[in-house]
């Protein structure tokens, strides 16, 4: 069975015009885009979508960057899309991210890195529910 997680390129991302790029690498890497959008967060929404953060010392600024400008947000498809993904992205922090991988090539730093994926199957359903309704994921 297909799994699906929620990929985000980032606004450092979009900001550098890479997002054509990281769409390219998606899909040779094999996933299906089952969604997508464009979106522009607010403060707010950044805050709900990063909620198990909020105890964290970066909460504030990880909020203010990712509200500071477009996101693209993706329902991505494939047998183990959660792993598959973060194993595309790499490390958290780019400076220590695997060669090939996309935080490697297009993340700038540890909070301005690129891109966004859900880290377990149940934190995807609830990632891809914040962002996508019932119906564009029914497909
Ligand atoms: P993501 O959840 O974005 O896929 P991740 O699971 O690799 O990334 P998390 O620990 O969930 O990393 O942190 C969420 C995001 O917070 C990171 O992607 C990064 O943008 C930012 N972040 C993480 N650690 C730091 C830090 N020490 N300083 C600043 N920002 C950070
Ligand atoms: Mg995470």
């Amino acid at each position: 069975m297909a799994e699906r997680t929620l990929a985000i390129i980032k606004p450092d991302a979009l900001k550098s015009r890479y997002a054509g790029k990281i769409l390219q690498r998606i899909d040779e890497a094999g996933f299906t885009i089952r969604a997508m959008r464009l979106l522009n967060l607010s403060k707010k929404e950044a805050e709900g979508f990063y909620a198990v953060h909020r105890e964290r010392p970066f909460f504030a600024s990880l909020t203010t960057f990712m509200s500071s400008g477009p996101v693209i947000v993706m329902a991505l498809e494939a047998p183990d899309a959660v792993k598959k993904w973060r194993t595309l992205m790499g490390a958290t922090d780019p400076a220590k991210a695997d060669a090939g991988t996309l935080r490697k090539e297009f993340g700038a730093s540890i909070e301005n890195n690129a891109t966004h994926g859900s880290d377990a199957p149940e934190t995807a359903t609830f990632e891809l529910g914040y962002f996508f309704t019932g119906m564009e994921l029914a497909r």
